[in-house]
Formats: structure tokens, C-alpha cells, sequence
């Protein structure tokens, strides 16, 4: 049996293809692809100046993969919005958006579920279930503007799931956001967060787009960090090093550290001093944040003062650090729980 094809998964030219192909004429792909990725649209229906005709074909030939707005929480601290989605086949992925001064900010996943096995994350704890579509990512984005009205500017692939092992989907979604026939948001404005897949960061760093790249460290040396991390394991922080010099001679984006501050394993002074030595002469801010604690480990974040200490500590050295401002700590806002929550309690 022929594969689905789903037309918010195509870029235009592909459309133009498929169109043509299905004997229908090729203009007809540059109104769809506006009403999908310039106005969007999520039904045939809602594009009126379609034939009729051709709207039903189309939703029966070449349908939409759409998301559905499952469950929204507000922030009743900084209006930060957690949105559940369900998927079109009853999954659930969890996006956020996030309310800053320079604009809208939305976190998508990239995966259901994840692989990576970190251990104080929610997503990663059952396992990998599939990858996402590059249309089903577009979809998060596109449901939060026609939920709030709001235009979303920035995006961050640092929801569910690892970005770079789900590859040719996620740079599929990277080319067409900031499509200038799209939704066009600026590759800029856009950021991949890695655990640190090594063939995956230099697969990208070939690909000559000027994406943001964030690496989650997490610990300053290969032996802690495969205490918390799995993928240390497959990777060396000398090679994920390396890959990332690499990335950055490609387009010169200020790298950005993520660093989840855990009690009593990776917070020490001597921790600090590990971790300023390795990214010293490197163009990167260091982002710190407590850790998220999640029901299913005994993870727990330093107390504030300590927090404070480890950033002068790192200033200390001349390292950019900043601390992650906690969005939505009163709505589930670490990656996964809520949808963990949601299928444990509800589904199952
Ligand atoms: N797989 C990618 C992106 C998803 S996770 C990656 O590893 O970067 C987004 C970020 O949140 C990562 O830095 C991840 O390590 C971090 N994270 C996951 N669970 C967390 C928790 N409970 N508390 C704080 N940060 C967490």
C-alpha cells in the first residue's frame, strides 16, 4: 500500500509536483502553501478561493496531519502557555510558549518520547515512541498563534525528544519556518538544542543554516557526565568539542551551554572551575539551569544562594552565564511531565 502523503509535510516544490502529477494545476500549490504556512489554515475548508471540488479531493488524496489542542495550562506567575497536543494517530507531544519582552517564544518537540535516557528528564522514561513529521512540527507552532492571535518569533527544538536523531525531519522543519514564502521566521531566531550527537552536528554545521546551536552539557567532564547521561557514552565531550568548533567556523553563531544545576552532582566548586576551563576562548553563553525536579528521580535543584554562587563563580573566570529565568514551574514546565501525567492518569 502507498505511504500517506500528507501535504503539510511538502515543501511548495514538492506541492507544485504532487499537483501536477495528480493532474490538478501547479499554481493551485503556491495558495495552498500560503493558506498552510502563511495563514494557518489547518482545513481545506478554510481555503475558500479552492474549488470545492478540488478541497475535497484533496482532503481525501492529500490529507492535513493536524494537532489538536488537548489540554492549555497558564502560568499564573509570567503567562507562560503549556500546551498538550494529541496527534492525529492518539499520541501526545507537549509544546511551550514562552512571553519575553523581545516576542513569542515557542519550545517544540522534535520526538514522542525520546531515547537519550538522561536521567533527571521526564520525556526520555518510555523510551522513544516516533519521530515527528516536519508538518506536525510546523503544527505546534501554527495551533499557539491561532490559540493566542499572538505571532510567534523565536523557536526552540528543547521540547520532547532529541532533535539530531530525528534528522532529515527536523531540517525539513528548519527550511520551511523560515521559508520567506512561509512562515518565515528568521533561521536567526531559530535554535537547536543536542545532547550532543557528534554526526549530527556536523552533518548540520553542512547544511550552511545560521540556526542557533545549544548544547546540553550538563556536567564538565566525560566520567560525570555519563553518570547523568547516557550519550556521554558514545560520545567523548572532546569530540562533541570538536564537532562544535566545527559548527561554529561554519556560521559563526554564539553557542549557548546548557548546564542543569543538580545538588550534589555537578554543582562543586571544582565543578566550576572543570567547566570554565573547558569552554574558555569560546564565542558561548552558559545557561544555568536548576534542575526541574521530576516525580520519577530524586533529582533537586540547589538552594537560590548556591545557584547565584556558581554563576559568580564562572563570571569569576570571564564566562558569559546567565540563570534560566524559571518559566512555569507551577505548570509542569520540565519537558515531558506533563504528558507523563496525562497518560498515566488519564489513558491508562
Ligand atoms: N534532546 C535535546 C532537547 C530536549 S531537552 C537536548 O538534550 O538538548 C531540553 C533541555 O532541557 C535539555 O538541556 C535537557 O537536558 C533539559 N532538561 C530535561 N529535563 C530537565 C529537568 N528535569 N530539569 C532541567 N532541565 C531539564
Amino acid at each position: 500500500m502507498e505511504k500517506t502523503v500528507y501535504m503539510n509535510d511538502l515543501t511548495l516544490g514538492e506541492m507544485r509536483e504532487r499537483l501536477a502529477e495528480a493532474g490538478e494545476k501547479p499554481f493551485r500549490a503556491a495558495q495552498i502553501y500560503e493558506w498552510l504556512h502563511v495563514k494557518n489554515a489547518d482545513t481545506y475548508e478554510a481555503m475558500t478561493n479552492l474549488p470545492k471540488s478540488l478541497r475535497e479531493r484533496l482532503a481525501t488524496e492529500m490529507p492535513l496531519r493536524t494537532l489538536a489542542i488537548e489540554e492549555v495550562r497558564e502560568s499564573a506567575v509570567d503567562g507562560t502557555r503549556k500546551y498538550l497536543f494529541r496527534l492525529a494517530d492518539g499520541q501526545f507531544i507537549e509544546s511551550v510558549l514562552m512571553r519575553y519582552h523581545h516576542g513569542n517564544s515557542v519550545c517544540i518537540s522534535s520526538q514522542v518520547g525520546c531515547r537519550m535516557g538522561c536521567r533527571f528528564c521526564a520525556s526520555t522514561l518510555g523510551g522513544l515512541v516516533r519521530n515527528l513529521s516536519s508538518g506536525e512540527m510546523l503544527g505546534q507552532v501554527y495551533a499557539i498563534e491561532r490559540d493566542t492571535g499572538e505571532r510567534v518569533s523565536n523557536v526552540v527544538i528543547m521540547g520532547m525528544g532529541e532533535p539530531l536523531d530525528n534528522y532529515d525531519q527536523v531540517v525539513r522543519f528548519l527550511r520551511m519556518i523560515s521559508d520567506d514564502k512561509g512562515h518565515n521566521i528568521s533561521e536567526r531566531n531559530l535554535t537547536l538544542s543536542t545532547c550532543g550527537l557528534v554526526p549530527g552536528i556536523r552533518r548540520l554545521a553542512e547544511e550552511k543554516l545560521m540556526i542557533n546551536l545549544a548544547l546540553s552539557l550538563h556536567a564538565p567532564n566525560d566520567e560525570r557526565r555519563r553518570q547523568i547521561m547516557p550519550v556521554a557514552n558514545a560520545y567523548s565531550l572532546d569530540q562533541i568539542f570538536e564537532a562544535l568548533r566545527g559548527y561554529y567556523e561554519a556560521n559563526h553563531r554564539r553557542l549557548t551551554f546548557e548546564y542543569s544545576l543538580i545538588a550534589g552532582v555537578n554543582d562543586t566548586d571544582e565543578c566550576a572551575r572543570e567547566l570554565a576551563a573547558r569552554v574558555r576562548g569560546m564565542n558561548c553563553l552558559i545557561n544555568l539551569i536548576p534542575v526541574n525536579p521530576v516525580r520519577e528521580n530524586d533529582f533537586r535543584a540547589p538552594q537560590g544562594p548556591h545557584v547565584a554562587a556558581f554563576k559568580k563563580k564562572l563570571e569569576n573566570y570571564g564566562i558569559n552565564v546567565t540563570i534560566r529565568r524559571e518559566m512555569g514551574r507551577d505548570i509542569e514546565g520540565a519537558c515531558g511531565q506533563l504528558r507523563k501525567r496525562y497518560t498515566e492518569t488519564v489513558h491508562v
